[in-house]
């Protein structure tokens, strides 16, 4: 579409190395497309109404864990399976977004592709996931997580299709998974030849135990994206000041490098994080390559930006009760609305 617009130009170039991914031109200056979507929405469960998942002593005892507790405010004796699923249908309800995917965990193997149970803190199974998308079809997307170190990773890509997902999660650093370890190359061929979006957590992890923190540096994604993946970087490489190494640099040159690559923005709102978000807001070509994530339950924080949006409109955003949509107007404030329109697109049936 003809446009005197040249900042088109450099859309169009930026939607064709996302591989299609960001739009056409027209989209992204029209009003022909304003679904909103989040790329990162967690189902936990403990597994105590029968959803088959996992919270190991570690992360229950936790801080973060307590806290997570108290915030999202369950029911005396609604137990946390069915209380979790009750509040997360109500923010996503009430959230204004169209489009969400709905992320699971799978847990660690050994070296012969056997479940490491020992290691494993923390599971959600793909069956659970599809049946809670099941309860909004309209808006929930499946994403399950395949661990590509298990015996049946290939299957369980097939069985996961099938079942409609058109993406999946690695959590490398909780999963004590090596993206870069040329054994999963044929899996990755696989997701490539299915179009599976492949979303792998990079930066650090404060929220989980780590088996091995090197795993998430962005530069392990070569692999992936050499077999020919669409790859999400969640949370883009980053951490909070303090995190050694600092990856956001290593993210930034992969994006450049692979077009087919993308970062999501899901806990970049949080405490901690302002710094890197900014350094990612910094860059253009950065943040046309961003898509929105959330990463609920984990509240995103609007007083950490006072700086930019002003005190006045950061109690405004802090007084949204609902997190998912707290999170939409804070990183459309920041001025990342587009994010939003580009994660609802890649969330379209
Ligand atoms: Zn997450």
């Amino acid at each position: 579409m003809p446009t005197a617009d040249p900042r088109c130009h450099r859309r169009e170039f930026l939607a064709w190395t996302g591989a299609g991914l960001l739009g056409a031109c027209a989209t992204a200056t029209g009003a022909t497309n304003r679904r909103r979507g989040d790329l990162h929405v967690h189902l936990f469960g403990s597994g105590d109404g029968g959803s088959s998942c996992f919270l190991g002593p570690r992360i229950r005892r936790s801080a973060t864990f307590a806290l997570l507790v108290r915030m999202l405010g369950l029911s005396e004796g609604e137990g946390f399976d069915r209380g979790y699923v009750r509040k997360l249908l109500l923010a996503i309800d009430g959230s204004g977004l169209d489009r969400v995917a709905l992320v699971g965990q799978d847990g660690v193997y050994d070296s012969g592709g056997r479940p490491d149970d020992a290691n494993t803190h923390w599971r959600v199974p793909a069956e659970y996931v599809f049946a809670v998308c099941a309860l909004r079809p309209e808006r929930l997307r499946p994403c399950p997580s395949i661990n590509p170190a298990r015996a049946d990773a290939l299957d369980e890509l097939e069985r996961c299709h099938a079942r409609d997902a058109r993406m999946l999660k690695i959590h490398p650093p909780t999963q004590g998974v090596d993206v870069a370890d040329r054994r999963h190359a044929p899996f990755f061929r696989r997701c490539a030849a299915l179009d599976v979006l492949v979303l792998v957590h990079t930066g650090h992890e404060h929220s989980a135990p780590v088996l091995d923190i090197a795993l998430a540096d962005p530069l392990r994604l070569e692999l992936a994206l050499a077999s020919g993946c669409r790859v999400v970087a969640c949370h883009a490489g980053t951490g909070r000041p303090g995190d050694e190494p600092d990856w956001l640099p290593a993210f930034v040159t992969m994006l450049r490098r692979h077009p087919r690559l993308l970062g999501d923005s899901s806990v970049l709102g949080t405490p901690g994080r302002e710094r890197d978000l900014r350094r990612l807001l910094d860059d253009d070509e950065v943040r046309a390559r961003l898509v929105h994530g959330s990463d609920y339950p984990f509240p995103a924080v609007p007083a950490g930006f006072r700086a930019e949006l002003g005190e006045r409109r950061c109690a405004e955003l802090a007084a949204e009760r609902n997190p998912l949509a707290r999170e939409l107007a804070l990183k459309a404030a920041l001025g990342l609305e587009d994010s939003q329109w580009r994660a609802a697109r890649l969330l379209e049936p």
